[in-house]
């Protein structure tokens, strides 16, 4: 676990409440999985938000890489523009679908939920290695794992830019 400053997108990898860099201060700090945390970072600088994401875990009984990009219709800052937040989405999971023709991940219709709108991101590998592979092999998971985040930074060569 690794936190990231939500203002001045540094990643620190030690415990810290609040941003420790000078000219920062920010308060917002997101704990997210060590492997993911530079991908996400790429996706939040380009304006998508994400809800969760997790990038597989090697040594537990439950292997599933996902990642959830979405927004929640009500930040700390009162509600936002949700037809805004919703175009921005559907915006990029139009281009996820276009970027993974070839199937290396699951990608699901974006919803509605919780006061949320998100769409997840999923490792294709996941269910039918759970059935038909060992699962407790780490170097098939981290296999699974590479096809799931190398997509993830693949995407990020042409990804519109929301400003
Ligand atoms: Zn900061």
């Amino acid at each position: 676990m690794v936190k990231i400053c939500e203002y001045c997108f540094n990643i620190f990898n030690h415990d810290v409440k609040t941003c420790p860099m000078r000219s920062c201060g920010g308060w917002s700090l997101i704990g997210v999985d060590d492997m993911m945390a530079e991908v996400l970072m790429h996706y939040w600088m380009a304006g998508y938000q994400t809800i969760f994401s997790c990038a597989g875990h090697l040594y537990e009984n439950l292997f599933n890489p996902y990642i959830g990009f979405g927004f929640h219709h009500e930040g700390p800052e009162g509600p936002l523009n949700i037809e805004y937040c919703r175009e921005t989405l559907s915006r990029l999971h139009d281009y996820l679908v276009k970027f993974n023709k070839d199937h290396r991940v699951i990608i699901e219709k974006p919803k509605q939920y919780n006061n949320r709108d998100m769409f997840e991101v999923k490792a294709i590998e996941t269910i039918k290695a759970i059935e038909h592979k060992d699962y407790s092999v780490r170097s098939v998971r981290l296999g699974v794992q590479g096809q799931f985040i190398g997509f993830l930074y693949d995407a990020l060569e042409d990804l519109p830019i929301d400003d």
